[in-house]
């Protein structure tokens, strides 16, 4: 042994010593909801300098068990574990804060406005790119055209995306920009381009025809990839977040998100999702499942496709929609393809999670998953993301194969005003049916779809427990069989969404060996009424025992 190794040792043994009389961390506060089932309330916890938990419990003991500790006294706030979004996209919400931010628009004239706005920093020619306009949100209730955006914007491309993203809007200088001649009554496979009576195509894109007018938009260089990750991350922890599943996330992200995990610039924890058959589960099958020495990212799951949504009626449905007959939606996948991509994940070891929002898309998974795992299911935790319209044969099958529901509460209630019309009383009984699936056996992560919905989990716990819009309508909430109670909630947001993403022994409550993944909260969740749920306020977040929020 040199003498440098000896000295290293001394080093680390002085270090060993030090932390446990003085490296060690209590957090006191009114409350503690531990999500530990053995010891669900505590008022104190204490973690070391590695940001593991090495005691939970009454706030005497822990004072006087640590007396030189450092202290974060929470006073009289409530601390949960760290609240975890099952089911989001950072990059896009990155991307949608550096776009026109269209959300909420109650008309097309006020989509034009806020374009206007945004032009004015634009340079000559570049394109205007935006997000989040919602046709059922305005008075007309129909698809916009290129007229509509043309006058305003005769030579600069405009392409805006639907809330959903299951359908864009251009403008005519942006159609001229694609490579394929749009003209004749030609539709690609997977999508749909709107023609008018003689055919000419409206401005809208549905679906899988909406990449034509993606690849024409020109690349984003690395350094605004980078930031979009950033800003997207740095969104998350202001409320609260301290994990996401990024549900769909290509080698190359995978490398920024790495690039950044090296240099310690990730304030959260990260489950990738492989963004479907392509260069990323190649690596994974090749190199085997991905986790950075930090902890803070990992990929070890593919997210697949098999249908649309229901907004666009693009969702595949096994009869038709009830306000289009003759329609039933669309598959982005041939079941057959599909198959084979499932028994690939199988072989490599992946998580599989599978898009499926229609009866049709979710009996197609669910006989893939079925066909695939056989009976043993229940280990490997396949996902199907948003389960939201479920034939009432297929609800039991989740729980029996394993497989978890990855669902998002606000879907339900931005969805609540026009579901019923696209499906009918008798569908709509197997539609975001939390309490059925939950109460079936099949675990629930809980998550926003962000940048689709908001990346505020408050609002995911605020519809859980309501079902009812901002206003509180309807009263009593839409359908309220399906009502969850706030711990169930809350559960879906920790530990079962940790269980989704297999880190359930170190993340998702608040016991003896896990991390220091908290938030800090205004109010206690779980006492307050569930109308209050969306105002509850985000004092301070903290990952691995650091601080990575506090409210200024
Ligand atoms: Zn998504």
């Amino acid at each position: 042994m040199t003498m440098r190794a000896i000295g290293f040792l001394l080093c680390g043994m002085l270090a060993t010593t030090a932390a446990m009389a003085a490296d060690v961390t209590v957090v006191t506060a009114a409350k503690v909801h531990t999500m530990d089932a053995a010891r669900p309330h505590a008022q104190a916890f204490a973690f070391d300098d590695r940001g593991a938990i090495v005691a939970v419990g009454n706030r005497d003991d822990l004072l006087s068990r640590y007396p030189d500790a450092t202290r974060i006294d929470a006073g009289d706030a409530t601390v949960v574990p760290g609240l975890i979004d099952a089911h989001g996209h950072v990059s896009g919400l990155g991307l949608a804060l550096l776009q026109v931010d269209l959300v909420g628009t109650r008309s097309r004239e006020e989509v034009l406005q806020r374009l206007r706005d945004f032009a004015r920093e634009l340079p000559e020619g570049a394109w205007l790119v935006g997000r989040g306009w919602d046709q059922n949100d305005w008075p007309e209730q129909r698809f916009p055209t290129a007229v509509d955006l043309d006058a305003a914007f005769p030579d600069r491309p405009v392409w805006l995306s639907r809330i959903d993203g299951h359908a864009g809007w251009a403008n005519s200088a942006a159609m001229r920009a694609v490579e394929r001649d749009l003209s004749g009554d030609w539709q690609p496979d997977g999508g749909k381009i709107l023609r008018d009576e003689a055919g000419k195509p409206t401005g809208v894109f549905v679906d899988a025809a909406m990449a034509m007018l993606d690849a024409a938009v020109p690349a984003l260089d690395e350094a605004t990839l980078t930031r979009a990750l950033e800003l997207g991350m740095q969104a998350a922890v202001e409320h609260g977040l301290t994990g996401v599943h990024d549900a769909g996330v290509s080698l190359a992200e995978l490398r920024r998100y790495q690039a950044l995990a090296d240099r310690g610039a990730m304030p959260l924890r990260i489950h990738a999702m492989a963004d479907g058959d392509g260069k990323a589960l190649a690596w994974l099958c090749d190199s085997g499942l991905y986790r950075h020495p930090s902890g803070r990212l990992q990929m070890r799951a593919v997210k697949l496709y098999i249908d649309g949504a229901l907004g666009s009626r693009g969702a595949a449905l096994i009869a038709d929609y009830s306000d289009d007959p003759g329609n039933r939606g669309l598959l982005m996948a041939e079941p057959a393809a599909f198959a084979s991509i499932v028994d690939k994940a199988k072989q490599c070891g992946v998580q599989v999670g599978t898009h499926a929002i229609g009866d049709n898309g979710n009996r197609i998974v669910l006989d893939t998953y079925a066909a695939a795992l056989g009976n043993a299911g229940a280990d490997r935790r396949w996902r199907i993301e948003h389960a939201q319209v479920l034939a009432p044969d297929d609800l039991p099958r989740l729980a029996a194969l394993g497989v978890i529901a990855s669902m998002q509460p606000t879907h339900a209630t931005s969805d609540m005003p026009w579901a019923e019309e696209r499906l009918g009383p008798e569908r709509i009984v197997g539609s975001y049916a939390w309490r059925q699936l939950r109460d079936s056996g099949a675990r629930l992560a809980l998550g926003s779809d962000f940048p689709v919905e908001s990346v505020d989990p408050r609002l995911g716990l605020y519809s859980a427990t309501t079902r009812a819009d901002a206003e509180g309508l309807p009263a009593g909430g839409w359908r309220p069989e399906e009502l969850l109670t706030s711990f169930e909630a809350l559960r879906g947001f920790t530990l079962d969404a940790a269980y989704a993403g297999f880190a359930e022994k170190e993340i998702g409550s608040l016991e003896v060996g896990k991390r220091a993944d908290f938030v800090v909260l205004g109010q206690d969740p779980l006492a307050i009424p569930p109308a209050q749920l969306r105002s509850l306020e985000v004092r301070a977040t903290y990952v691995d025992g650091q601080p990575v929020f506090a409210k200024p």
